[in-house]
């Protein structure tokens, strides 16, 4: 490896490290240096999320220790195979540049992943160790987010989570036949055994903390994993149920979807070309809608045609327009989980219509002020002098509700 500066290596492995779209630093314990004692902070002011041309965040800085890698995974431009400039970072390396870009307020904390180098435990090591010197050394209350290696010591990732706010481990792809197929050296039983251990983990130090006051934090903001869309033949249908299937066993906090960007020498069993983002958004908005909205796996994926949730409508306007005998709901007496499924009608909107009708009979115009957008929700809702005649049966419904697509004058005056 040619011999580079900390800069040259920091533009080598901040760019190798924007394909991770699971940076979001949200539900962490607050952590402070108010008061002259440590530095940095979970909850600090002024810090900006920054956001990269393709729609990645980067707010943290963003790195990963080496882009070298023993592996071959099709889909990662840092595999053994690939033809890009590699470099590496030392451990004190990492920890200076966290104080010092801390220091000058360009970020929150740090976001660390690694390519795998001499050996999965070899490469935890490093990455703890440099976790443990942010912590014990320097005093860093920022937020730290590591990415785990499955195949590493259990015990080596549970020092990780000793000293992360959040730690991850990526499930890469949907199905195990996908994870074969593009990443024939890792195994779905030992990624998912990783995240059952951090799991349990996870609980223990919770209940320990709950005992004694003294016990260490453990990951305080859990455990999170990406997916890769669009990468292998998976439908929606898929990735919802194995999301889904993560959520449950093994009570992640989050799961990401990144949808695929295609690389320079890619392999040829991956496609040529990126899913559409709207892809990507769309199965996120299904996942809030089976975390926010009380929606099972199998509704989502019944809003779906042959397993692919529609890019032009919601998934839950697609579910609504599918099971249209669900629907007018009566907002002055339905309960909560069907006024949840009202298209156009979020949590909130929700919970500010259970607190009104408490006092009155809510009539269209109430509604109107409550909820933003009155136009989606009138067809599927009735409340007193409202009643929506047939709306449901129309088969231009959609066309109703869906605002039409403006043409963009090519000479227009800004
Ligand atoms: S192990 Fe990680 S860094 Fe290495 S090739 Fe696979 S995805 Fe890329």
């Amino acid at each position: 490896m040619a011999q580079l500066d900390t800069r040259q290596k920091l533009a080598i492995l901040a760019d190798a490290a924007k394909y991770d779209a699971s940076c979001a630093s949200s539900g962490t314990s607050k952590r402070n240096s108010a008061g002259g004692k440590g530095v940095g902070s979970t909850e600090g002011m002024g810090i900006c999320h920054a956001y990269a041309p393709d729609g990645r965040c980067i707010s943290l800085l963003k790195i990963l220790l080496t882009n070298s890698c023993i592996f071959d995974c099709h889909y990662c431009i840092n595999r053994k195979s690939s033809n890009v400039r590699r470099a590496r970072f030392t451990v004190s390396e990492v920890v200076d540049l966290t104080l010092n870009f801390y220091r000058r307020n360009y970020i929150e904390g740090l976001f660390l992943s690694s390519g795998i180098i001499g050996s999965s435990n070899y490469t935890m090591e490093q990455l703890v160790e440099i976790a443990r010197q942010l912590r014990e050394v320097h005093d860093f209350r920022g937020y730290i987010h590591l990415k785990t290696i499955p195949d590493a010591d259990p015990e080596l990732v549970r020092l990780a989570g000793l000293h992360a706010d959040r730690v991850s481990i990526n499930v890469e792809l949907p199905t195990s036949r996908g994870l074969k197929r593009l990443a024939p050296e890792k195994d779905e039983g030992r990624i998912e055994g990783a995240m059952s251990h951090m799991n349990t983990a996870i609980i223990d130090g919770r209940d320990a903390r709950k005992k004694y006051k003294s016990a260490p934090k453990f990951a305080p903001a859990g455990q999170s994993t990406q997916m890769i869309v669009g990468a292998d033949a998976a439908k929606d249908g898929d990735i919802i149920l194995k999301a889904s299937s993560l959520y449950n066993r093994f009570s992640m906090r989050r799961v990401y979807y990144s949808a695929f960007s295609p690389i320079p020498d890619a392999s040829a069993v991956l496609p040529l070309k990126s899913p559409p983002l709207m892809r990507e958004h769309r199965l996120y908005q299904s996942d809030w809608l089976m975390r926010f909205y009380g929606f099972q796996p199998r509704e989502v994926i019944a809003a779906s045609e042959d397993g692919m949730l529609p890019l032009d409508i919601d998934p839950k306007l697609a579910w609504a327009l599918k099971f249209r005998e669900s629907f007018p709901v009566d907002v002055n007496r339905a309960p909560r989980d069907m006024l949840l499924r009202v298209p156009g009608l979020g949590t909130k909107a929700v919970g500010a219509i259970l607190k009104s009708r408490r006092y009155r009979n809510l009539r269209l115009d109430d509604l109107g002020r409550l909820t933003q957008s009155i136009r989606k929700i009138r067809p599927f809702i009735s409340c007193v002098g409202w009643q929506p005649t047939r709306l449901t049966d129309r088969e231009d419904l959609k066309s109703l509700i869906v605002p039409k697509k403006e043409q963009l004058e090519l000479f227009a005056r800004t």
